[in-house]
């Protein structure tokens, strides 16, 4: 970490926002939980106090699921035509973006990413998904079907709204996992009770305030800051929610599977990854070795689809290892306010002593660091840009999802496909795929092979218009893009004798 910190300067209206009183939001007002309960979150960078938030329970869930359940049924939201719908949720794009430089400090202070991060990646994505949807309000169509008597009968198809929407996201990218549940609901004409990690709640709530300032109806959006085991476990068993839709930890969408069980709930999730990076000999080394380095150092390895397992021909794998070693080593560590940080801290000291477990894990069972592999100080959730290499399938490192800056590299023998793609699928998890190569043949016989729910060639990023979500335990269903937005209705056929 450097010692000559130029940390950037908060806003006040930044330092006001977080040190004002942070209440629930349940049917267009801002109310205290009924238990009079609060928590508290920290600033990663320093471990200490940041901001006092309300404890919902499942008394305020009631609350919560009523409001949302009237929206939905008789209020001004359900006889809202799909184009105003539209036009409240572009004017929400527009307010986040005046106020896009309030988010990011706020985003940074919460989670600890870096404020350039924040700035350039989780507010204009943020923005773009809020346009993205607000587009399909007005295309949500059905179709008109041919039977096989044609003429005796005509039948149709509609999409319709699932109904009040119960949402839960995690911490390592607040606004990002909020927006991108609450903007396709809105879209398909939901309504939604939000529940945001109990770390990193403060960009929900100042988002559940602009909500508000552009005028959507009492009761469309309701945010309810909490615990997982209280007022998320209340969410996915209220009968009156309609779908739960999730993202987080595998374990954590297993328990709400079995919530959901009850009354049949929707329910999507996007759950953890073990994402290999697949190099070929013929690939741009160089642009390789600076994607590895990026997929698994950015947001500190806290991204689902993160790129923690290297794989690359014997050829090139020296190569590579080298260089993603010495791009870690000049992967600039610090808090996310200091202009120069690369790489802020992780969340919390549960992540940070998760994360180094696994890394003294890797050690005992055979592994070689070749970067990294410590904590940085002792103020803060500091980690180290961490290579691994002589890892083998069936160690914890290969196995489990780390969530954090550590990278395991293998090499493979032959350029044999099916065995370099049943190595990459040796996991549980099914979320992502990144080859490098330059020869299109490898590259689409691979896309097919890999069990991945987004397979990426040579780099790419997020779009609001791509399907994201995996393939076995990484989930169920798709956010973004149409299938994105049809996970929000029901589909119903009409058929009418003629
Ligand atoms: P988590 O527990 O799965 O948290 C995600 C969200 O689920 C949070 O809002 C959480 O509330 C809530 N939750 C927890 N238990 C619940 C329950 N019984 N019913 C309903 N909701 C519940 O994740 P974590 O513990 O913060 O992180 C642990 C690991 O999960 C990480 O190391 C990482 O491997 C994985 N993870 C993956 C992603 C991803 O994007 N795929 C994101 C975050 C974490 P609380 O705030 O109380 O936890
Ligand atoms: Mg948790």
């Amino acid at each position: 970490m450097s010692v000559n910190v130029s940390m950037a300067a908060i806003p006040a209206a930044v330092t006001d926002f977080i040190r004002g009183s942070h209440k629930l939001l349940i049917d267009g007002k801002w109310i205290a939980p009924a238990s009079g309960k609060t928590f508290f979150t920290h600033n990663p960078a320093d471990g200490r106090k940041l901001a006092d938030i309300a404890a919902a329970d499942a008394q305020d869930v009631d609350l919560a699921v009523a409001a949302a359940r009237r929206a939905f049924e008789d209020g001004p939201w359900s006889k809202m035509t799909p184009a105003t719908r539209a036009k409240l949720i572009w004017r929400l794009a527009d307010a986040l973006e005046a106020k896009a430089e309030e988010f990011a400090f706020i985003e940074t202070l919460d989670n600890g990413k870096p404020l350039n991060d924040a700035k350039v990646v989780d507010l204009p994505h943020s923005i773009e998904v809020l346009r993205y949807f607000a587009g399909w309000c007005t295309k949500l169509n059905g179709e008109s079907i041919s039977l096989s008597n044609p003429g005796t009968w005509h039948a149709y198809t509609m999409r319709e709204p699932v109904g009040v929407v119960g949402s839960i996201t995690p911490w390592n990218a607040p606004l990002m996992m909020a927006v991108s549940k609450i903007a396709p609901a809105l879209a398909a004409g939901c309504t939604v009770v939000l529940k945001p990690a109990e770390q990193t709640p403060l960009t929900a709530l100042k988002l559940g305030q602009l909500i508000l300032d552009v005028g959507f109806p009492d009761g469309v959006v309701n945010i309810l800051t909490g615990f997982g085991e209280t007022a998320g476990a209340a969410i996915t068993a209220h009968p009156g929610i309609d779908k739960v839709t999730f993202t987080g930890s595998t374990d954590v969408g297993r328990i709400i599977i079995k919530a959901a069980a009850n009354d049949f709930k929707r329910v999507t999730l996007e759950l953890g990854g073990k994402t290999p990076v697949i190099v070929f000999p013929d690939a741009d080394i160089d642009r390789a070795i600076e994607g590895a380095a990026r997929s698994i150092f950015s947001n500190a390895g806290q991204i689902c689809n993160a790129g923690s397992r290297l794989y690359a021909h014997r050829d090139v794998f020296d190569r590579l290892v080298e260089g993603v070693s010495r791009r870690a080593g000049e992967f600039r560590v610090g808090p996310g306010l200091e202009a120069s940080t690369q790489m802020g801290p992780v969340v919390s000291q549960e992540q940070l002593d998760r994360i180094s477990g696994f890394i003294a894990s890797g050690k005992s069972q055979g592994a070689e660091v070749r970067a990294g592999g410590g904590r940085i100080g002792t103020e803060g959730y500091f980690v180290e840009p961490t290579v691994l290499t002589g890892t083998r399938p069936d160690m914890d490192v290969m196995q489990h999802e780390i969530f954090g800056p550590v990278l395991c590299a293998m090499s493979y023998e032959e350029a044999d496909l099916d065995r370099i793609a049943r190595e990459a699928n040796s996991t549980s998890y099914g979320l992502g795929a990144v080859l490098w190569t330059r020869d299109l043949s490898t590259a689409h016989k691979m896309a097919r092979k890999l069990k991945a729910g987004t397979v990426r060639v040579n780099g790419g990023g997020l779009d609001p218009a791509l399907p994201f979500g995996g393939f076995k335990q990484s989930g169920w269903g798709r956010e973004l893009g149409r299938e994105g937005v049809e996970a929000y209705t029901e589909l119903k056929s009409v058929a009418m004798a003629l």
